[in-house]
């Protein structure tokens, strides 16, 4: 008995032991992970834009994307979350905006964005002045497109409301502002100033308006005083939660000095800001001495590696560069900025120092004369990502030399749709064909980078997915879309604001898509943009936000 006791026991303890050996063996086949997501519906933006519902992120990258089933055999994790069959896509992308400007305006500039008339204009900087009393008096966003009367202001009622004080009031487009009379005497700008590149405008008597236009305007820019850098630190960690509030994740500052830069980039290697940053130079002496000496910079996460220049203004002010001249002014065909020898200059230097060029060109002319010139360089197909900004009307004899020369466009969507209701009476029908032309661009390279050039629209890469896909406004203007041929799919139109921004910055390997070895970014919303219904799409939510693996909205 004693016996056959301690044999039951031995072999109880054997087959014990098997177990627990089998059972490890079994666990360990199973690796850590500091993060599962599953039950979701996942749009990875693959190569072929497949799904999946699960995956595996361990130290801050994604090391597992498929079924349920297969995550959860292989990979193990304490935090498991069932997403219940949300729609998860790869963080948002924004590929041209000006970021610490949206933060800059939002801790100084009152905003004058989709003020319906002059009046209006003159309230809101009241109640901004009141709250923020200073020597000067910042605003921004005004659009005289939107008023009864669409001729552009006068200063006349700003020095009476605001006499002795400097009022500069930037327009929506950011070329063109208007500013007091302290001001225009501040800049030793009168009726008699002649300045190249730019226009001071002046009314019937020849009398200085107050308005100016590229040149000139920037001239003044120059003259308000920076913000102090604890301000600025406040003014960007802002402008950072509006994005994430919005589902980005990334974004390219389309144009920063030095300084802004080396802030940008200490504070994100801090971890203060989280945010993944492509930032463009601005080719002040200071800045090129800099990068051309120092190369471009490349680590996880921030890259500076291309140079942003300007063709033209916009069209909205008449200043973009057109080949024939404006339809609703004979007399004009816009402004170029600089001249050829400054173009040869960037280009060079970039070409040498392995930077990319980044060129703003909204009219016809303005294209034409920058895709001619990167073209010289080029030689012919190239793997140099050289972009054209805005890309925004374009001759049809021209698409062509982006595809020749692997020129990237880089477009706004949602300029599209504001600039809709007077874009045919500056251009008339035949050049509006030319024009907001994104599907005819996505068309040359195969894919496109697409953004919102916030803070002249609103940040949402919703409202660019919607106006990409719709064509129309967030009133849901005009019934069948604004030149509806030119409209994405809802697969091109994620691709534009998530791999397509990352690819303009040669990103394309650690962020923009949900594959194994990238950076876990990735939003989770509250309804598939991919299938759920036109009109839904702006009433989509953002349900969180995560970066590295972390969620941080
Ligand atoms: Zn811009």
């Amino acid at each position: 008995m004693q016996k056959n006791m301690s044999k039951i026991y031995k072999y109880t303890l054997r087959a014990l032991i098997i177990l627990i050996i089998m059972s490890t063996a079994y666990c360990s086949s199973k690796e850590a992970a500091d993060l599962i997501i599953k039950d979701a519906t996942i749009y990875t933006v693959d190569s072929n834009f497949s799904t999946a519902t699960a995956f595996a992120v361990k130290s801050g990258k994604f090391v597992a994307v498929g079924e349920d089933e297969e995550i959860l055999k292989h990979y193990k994790s304490d935090n498991i979350i069932d997403a219940a069959g949300f729609a998860i896509y790869p963080g948002f992308l924004d590929g041209h905006c000006h970021f610490k400007g949206m933060g800059e305006n939002t801790v100084r500039y009152a905003d004058l964005t989709g003020c319906k008339s002059f009046d209006e204009v003159i309230e809101r900087l009241k109640i901004h002045f009141e709250k923020h009393p200073s020597d000067w008096l910042l605003g921004r966003g005004w659009d005289q497109n939107l008023w009864k009367d669409k001729t552009f202001p006068t200063n006349e009622r700003l020095d009476e409301v605001f006499a002795g004080k400097k009022v500069v009031l930037t327009r929506i487009d950011g070329h063109a502002g208007l500013v007091s009379k302290e001001v225009m005497s501040l800049a030793n700008f009168d009726s008699e100033t002649k300045i190249d590149r730019g226009e001071i405008i002046k009314d019937k008597d020849g009398k200085c308006t107050g308005l100016l236009v590229d040149k000139p305007y920037d001239i003044v820019r120059e003259l308000v005083p920076k913000l102090e850098r604890e301000e600025l630190i406040r003014a960007l960690k802002i402008a950072e939660a509006k994005c994430l509030a919005c589902g980005l994740t990334g974004v390219t500052d389309a144009g920063l000095e030095l300084e802004d830069i080396k802030l940008i980039d200490s504070l994100q290697q801090s971890g203060f800001l989280k945010l993944n940053f492509n930032i463009m130079i601005n080719p002040d002496e200071r800045t090129m001495d800099y990068f051309m000496k120092n190369g471009i910079i490349k680590r996880e996460g921030f890259s500076v590696r291309s140079i942003k220049i300007y063709a033209d203004g916009a069209l909205g002010s008449r200043g973009a560069k057109l080949i024939q001249p404006y339809s609703d002014s004979p007399s004009s065909t816009g402004i170029m900025v600089f001249d050829s020898t400054f173009y040869d200059k960037i280009c060079e230097e970039a070409y040498n120092h392995g930077f990319q060029v980044c060129c703003h060109a909204i009219g016809d002319q303005g294209v034409r004369s920058i895709l001619n010139i990167y073209a010289k360089y080029l030689g012919g197909k190239n793997d140099l990502r050289w972009r054209i900004e805005h890309s925004q009307v374009v001759n049809s004899e021209d698409f062509h030399l982006f595809k020749g020369y692997s020129i990237i466009p880089s477009i706004q969507s949602t300029h599209a749709t504001s600039d809709m209701g007077w874009a045919v009476q500056r251009l008339g029908e035949e050049r509006l064909k030319g024009a907001y032309a994104q599907k005819q661009l996505l068309a040359t390279n195969g894919w496109i980078i697409n953004g919102t050039d916030f803070p002249i629209e609103g940040i949402s890469p919703l409202a660019t997915f919607y106006a990409a896909v719709a064509r129309k406004d967030t009133g849901g203007r005009p019934e069948g879309g604004f030149l509806p041929e030119e409209a994405f799919s809802r697969e091109e139109a994620l691709k534009s604001i998530t791999i397509g921004p990352a690819k303009g910055y040669f990103a394309e390997n650690e962020i923009g898509s949900i594959e194994v070895g990238k950076f876990a970014d990735f939003v989770v919303l509250t309804d598939d943009i991919i299938k759920n219904k036109e009109n839904d799409i702006l009433k989509t939510g953002i349900q969180s936000v995560w970066i590295k693996g972390k969620q941080i909205y």
